[in-house]
């Protein structure tokens, strides 16, 4: 028997068009929390990008209501049980994209997207050669875990994106290109955007790496480490026949999945690190952020100035 877990978390997405965003993103967020859900939702005239939790009971409710409006009747939710929340409020906002990619001419995926492969065909082709895995979220999620041989671009953000494929046009003319991402949203935008540009064997996971974790026949193999979500999860298990991790401890390179923010809150770096060294470095990326005045992680822990030097001095380090 298996236990159902009380609460949910909800991942969706749908590029429909959206009359006055405004109007309909303050009722929908009366709706959520009328419901209890928390979470993030984003709302434009091209469509509606969310990921909220709540109980089974909230959520049901949830998927059951924005089904009956006919503009929602197609939607696909991803369905991750939990233990809570995953997030702590409740945020409906309306945008002019429901996926930042700004381009200069925006792309329709209803009219231009590329071919969906499902996660079987996904798990086949990424297997052949002369194909190309192109990661189509940020560096960070890339890092957490990513499809095996997968190019990270080296962008800070989805909207460098296009750049960095020009700049690199001629290493992958005549592939076939495979994109993925976490739920498959922003592959709409980026594929159809890659056929614009010329390429034309372009290919998208249907459903994201989410779904393909969830596929009873190729179980997230070839998939490495966790998928990065937007929550307070912050990392989801894909692969369920093995776990390699691909993170590395940022001050000693050792395998490590733990994220943590620079304790300097004007830095807020994302690293890898252990519990051990967080204590070990004051949650300092650098020097600097270590003894930065206003240091997140001297004031949690109450450290004086002593407490401060005596640290630093096991670093070889001085205030
Ligand atoms: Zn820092």
């Amino acid at each position: 028997m298996t236990i159902v877990k009380p609460y949910r978390v909800l991942l969706y997405y749908m590029y429909v068009p959206i009359e006055n965003p405004e109007e309909f993103a303050k009722q929908h967020l009366k709706f959520c929390q009328q419901l209890g859900l928390k979470g993030r939702i984003l709302v434009a005239a091209e469509g509606i990008n969310g990921t909220v939790s709540g109980t089974v009971e909230q959520t049901d409710q949830y998927m059951k209501v924005m089904k009956e409006d006919p503009r929602f009747a197609e939607m696909v939710f991803k369905v991750d049980e939990a233990e809570g929340h995953a997030f702590k409020k409740m945020h409906v906002r309306p945008r002019k994209e429901v996926v930042t990619l700004q381009l200069e001419e925006d792309i329709n995926p209803r009219e231009m997207t590329g071919n969906y492969l499902s996660p079987k065909e996904f798990f086949e082709a990424m297997q052949e050669e002369d194909t190309v895995i192109i990661d189509a979220r940020n560096d960070y999620e890339y890092d957490l875990g990513h499809f095996r041989g997968a190019v990270r671009p080296d962008i800070e953000a989805f909207r460098e994106l296009p750049d960095w494929i020009r700049e690199h046009k001629e290493e992958l003319e005549g592939k076939k290109i495979l994109t993925y991402c976490t739920g498959g949203i922003r592959c709409e935008k980026f594929s159809g955007w890659l056929k614009k540009e010329g390429f034309e064997d372009v290919n998208q996971l249907h459903g994201g790496i989410v779904t393909y974790g969830k596929d009873p026949e190729v179980q997230g193999r070839l998939w490495d480490g966790q998928c990065y979500v937007f929550d307070d999860r912050i990392g989801v298990p894909i692969n369920r026949v093995e776990h390699v991790v691909v993170g590395r401890d940022y001050f000693t390179d050792e395998p490590c999945e733990r994220y943590v923010n620079c304790a300097n809150p004007e830095c807020d770096k994302r690293i890898f690190c252990s519990e051990e060294n967080e204590h070990k470095y004051l949650r300092g990326c650098t020097h600097e952020c270590r003894i930065h005045p206003d240091n997140l992680y001297v004031k949690e822990h109450g450290l004086t100035e002593e407490d401060v030097k005596n640290r630093l001095k096991q670093i070889n380090e001085e205030l």
